[in-house]
């Protein structure tokens, strides 16, 4: 499998640092969940890995088995086995899912290996059906229309025919009925294997209920400041964050 391996990582966004030296590293087999209040700078974590243009890495490193994940393009990083789920993803128009879709496997597949249509097709259709999409969604434009709980399913069906190495999913849960977070986590859990990481990045521990890590992260104030087990997602669920910043003397 792979790794991620993120040290003393700072990134500013206009001129205020942000992320104060994040260390954290994630290896293929392994499920990560980082939580943390409100404002505290995971999603800016999220952008970071995947080279958004807003956000300035001040110090510090990203390393995909070795590699520096910063000094690569943003398609660079996608074709080097990275995937970011973002919070709020964007309408393309005039662009179907399925094409979107196809384009994206193509462009981590490089050109004279494309992948060929009925294959695509067969793989496709087997994980609409598994995340329970209606087919006429992929002849549909991208996320045009598409509900927040629909967009959300998109990323997973689109995470699950790229295959990446490591995925950053950034309020996965976001959206989602009890019965979709069912489905998408089951997607999720599927693609456990040596093959695959990913950081899961949220704000409720519901979503741990359906994929159970096996490490948890909590940010504070652009720093990874305590990492343990499942039992530490369950303690924060039942006792919020209070009991923690006095623990690290973390003022508001
Ligand atoms: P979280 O995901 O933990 O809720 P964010 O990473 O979204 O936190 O935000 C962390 C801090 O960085 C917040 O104070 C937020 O206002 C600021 N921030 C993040 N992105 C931007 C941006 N594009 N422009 C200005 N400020 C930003
Ligand atoms: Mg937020
Ligand atoms: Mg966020």
């Amino acid at each position: 499998g792979s790794t991620l391996e993120i040290k003393d990582l700072h990134v500013s966004v206009e001129g205020n640092e942000i992320l104060k030296g994040v260390n954290l590293t994630i290896k293929g087999g392994e499920f990560h969940a980082i939580m943390g209040p409100n404002g505290t700078g995971k999603s800016t974590l999220a952008s970071a890995i995947m080279g958004h243009p807003s956000y300035e890495v001040t110090k510090g490193s990203i390393l995909l088995d070795g590699e520096e994940v910063l000094d690569m393009e943003v398609d660079e990083r996608a074709r080097a086995g990275l995937f970011l789920a973002m919070q709020y993803p964007s309408e393309i128009s005039g662009v179907t899912t399925s094409d979107f879709l196809r384009s994206s496997i193509n462009a981590i597949r490089g050109e004279g290996n494309e992948i060929p249509l009925m294959q695509f097709i067969k793989e496709m259709d087997e994980k609409l059906e598994a995340l329970e999409i209606d087919k006429s969604m992929a002849q549909r434009y991208l996320n045009e229309g598409f509900s927040g709980g629909e967009k959300k399913r998109n990323e997973i069906l689109q995470m699950s025919l790229l295959k990446p190495k490591i995925a950053i999913l950034d309020e996965i849960d976001s959206g989602l009925d009890i019965d979709a977070l069912k489905i998408v986590s089951d997607a999720i859990n599927d693609m456990r294997s040596e093959e695959f990481g990913t950081l899961i990045i949220t704000h409720y521990q519901r979503l741990l209920n359906y994929i159970k890590p096996d490490y948890v992260h909590v940010m504070m104030q652009g720093r990874v400041v305590k990492s343990g087990g499942p039992e530490l997602a369950k303690r924060l669920e039942e006792e919020g964050y209070e009991w923690l910043k006095e623990e690290l003397g973390i003022k508001d």
